[in-house]
């Protein structure tokens, strides 16, 4: 992908932990370590019916973002190099959002995003790097340990800088459906019939997706994108399908128990938004 080096974004805030990413920071969280990182980030990628996944405080504290903070230089040029990817990609699905969202009825917010590591307290509740990249209604936040990267190249086979932008896009897709009352009718819905709880999850997670096409449609539109782009982009929809994780699990695949739909399904709605390029193509609540 063609994007800006360095730049900077309003709409970061640095929550790691000192110095920087990967190790030290505030070890003794009870998650987020071992087995259980694997386990949690193979059930729980992108959900985000958050609330009875977190522990809801405990005894704890984990570090909580503060309410504005650009980045950090960290002297570790890689990952300083990653911030400013996330920063920039943010930034341009933020922007499109502006753009587009008035002809759904509304204007768009934008959203904030925190980077974090290992573990931060959350308007959702406390959460650990395990739970994968997310997305808070209750502070409209995105959340992300830059570790998850790692974990979509080499555990699931999704590499490229597309890959990560999709995955911020997803989550930004989120943010939308919350700004559009999709993500509280979503709710209030599985609330009432608890039988169709897993059923809504899926058709949030692949609205995201497509919404995440509809982002990938302007890029392509703008000349950012490059060779093998888009592949990255559609492999990474559908190497989190649920099928694909119970599978590299080592589970017998269950449809019943997916939340956020199939490897097929997944690259079918974010290459509907596509090619597209229109959030109106985005509706997997009708069918
Ligand atoms: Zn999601």
């Amino acid at each position: 992908m063609r994007w800006q080096e360095g730049h900077r974004s309003p709409d970061v805030i640095d929550a790691r932990g000192p110095g920087g990413g990967g190790g030290g920071g505030f070890g003794g969280m009870r998650l987020g370590i071992g087995g259980l990182v694997v386990v949690g980030i193979l059930s729980v990628v992108f959900r985000t019916n958050l609330f009875p996944l977190f522990s809801g405080g405990g005894t704890t504290p984990a570090r909580q973002a503060p309410a504005a903070q650009g980045p950090q230089r960290t002297g570790n040029a890689e990952e300083d190099r990653q911030v400013h990817f996330v920063s920039f990609v943010l930034d341009d699905v933020q922007a499109n959002w502006t753009r587009i969202m008035p002809s759904l009825g509304r204007p768009y917010e934008r959203a904030r995003l925190v980077i974090f590591t290992e573990a931060i307290r959350t308007g959702c509740g406390a959460a650990d790097s395990a739970i994968g990249p997310f997305y808070c209604p209750a502070d409209q936040r995105v959340y992300i340990d830059l570790g998850f990267f790692r974990e979509l190249r080499a555990r699931f086979g999704a590499p490229g800088d597309f890959a990560q932008a999709y995955v911020l896009a997803h989550e930004v897709g989120h943010h939308a459906q919350h700004l559009l009352g999709i993500e509280a009718r979503a709710r209030a819905a599985q609330s009432r019939d608890p039988a169709r709880e897993n059923d809504l999850s899926v058709r949030m997670e692949l609205q995201a997706d497509c919404f995440a096409g509809v982002w990938a449609h302007s890029t392509q539109q703008r000349n950012l994108l490059e060779a093998g782009d888009l592949e990255e982009g559609l492999a990474a929809a559908a190497a989190v399908g649920d099928d694909r994780i119970q599978r590299s699990a080592g589970q017998r695949v269950r449809p019943e128990s997916w939340t956020h739909g199939s490897a097929a399904q997944r690259a079918s709605w974010f290459r509907r938004g596509w090619t597209s390029g229109d959030p109106n193509q985005c509706d997997t609540f009708g069918g």
